[in-house]
């Protein structure tokens, strides 16, 4: 595969898209290393990527703890050796309110998963990285990196700071052979659109140029490309997969 040698880790990788990209990782030869804060979906994961003939092991972590990001990246070094590839993809939807009803908690709760800890894992994956001469990340961001979600001003503010954080990354690291971009699906059918409704489903398809949403795999394959070496000359991006949803 095009990933064959490379040590790969996908956080939020028990579940839809994150899932997704743990497994054609190791479809494509990656030793992966799948982290989620739910432990029976990660070890799930694992089983899943096993019984398909790749390598994988679960670490425990909740990304908006910056003591258990830094272990999370220690334990992939020490498992597997290195760590060539990362993709932060754990994030959450959060309260839909207006923005003057907006409660703290929940815009402190998005923040801290979908922002925070997005930097604390590219803080302490750049700090390995630089150390073994090079890497690649993935930080999956959503249309809501570029268009208002209303209702969810957490979300689209995080999902923006992805993309800054993202662009930042790119401007410093292109001399360390250390490339990073960000992607732009819209939305696409997984556990977290599970609670919306019929009615709200079918308002959300028609914002889709294409009729239908997403499926976890249509993006997994933008993160390979964007992880391999076929995108080479490419950092600092962000990249949509989105029906297109932003073109109208
Ligand atoms: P999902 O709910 O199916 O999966 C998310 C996974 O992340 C779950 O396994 C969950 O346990 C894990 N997770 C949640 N909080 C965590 C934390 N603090 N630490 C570690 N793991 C945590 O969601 P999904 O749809 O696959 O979303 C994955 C990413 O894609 C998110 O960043 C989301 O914002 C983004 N995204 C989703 C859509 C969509 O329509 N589904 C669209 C655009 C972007």
């Amino acid at each position: 595969g095009i990933l064959d040698t490379k040590v790969a880790l996908v956080t939020g990788a028990g579940s839809g898209i994150g899932l997704a990209i743990a497994e054609l990782y190791a479809k494509e030869g990656a030793k992966v290393i799948v982290s989620d804060i739910n432990e029976e979906h990660g070890n799930e994961a694992v089983a899943k990527i096993k019984s398909q003939g790749g390598e994988a092991s679960f670490v425990k972590a909740d990304t908006s703890n910056v003591e258990q990001v830094e272990a999370l990246v220690k334990s992939t070094v020490e498992i597997y050796g290195k760590l060539d590839i990362a993709c932060n993809n754990a994030g959450i939807g959060g309260e839909q309110e207006l923005t003057g009803d907006y409660s703290l908690d929940s815009w402190r709760k998005v923040l801290s998963v979908n922002l925070d800890g997005v930097f604390y894992g590219c803080k302490y994956q750049l700090e390995q990285m630089d150390k073994n001469g090079g890497g690649v990340i993935v930080n999956i961001a959503s249309i809501h990196g570029t268009v208002a979600a209303p209702l969810s001003s957490a979300y689209t503010s995080a999902k923006h700071a992805v993309v800054g954080l993202t662009k930042n990354i790119g401007a410093e690291y292109g001399q360390k052979n250390i490339r990073c971009n960000a992607v732009g699906p819209a939305y696409i059918e997984t556990p977290l659109l599970e609670s919306a409704s019929g009615d709200m489903k079918e308002a959300l398809i028609a914002k889709h140029p294409m009729g239908r949403l997403g499926k976890p795999e249509e993006v997994a394959e933008l993160v390979l490309f964007l992880s391999s070496e076929k995108s080479s000359f490419m950092t600092g991006g962000y990249y949509l997969v989105d029906g297109g949803y932003t073109a109208v």
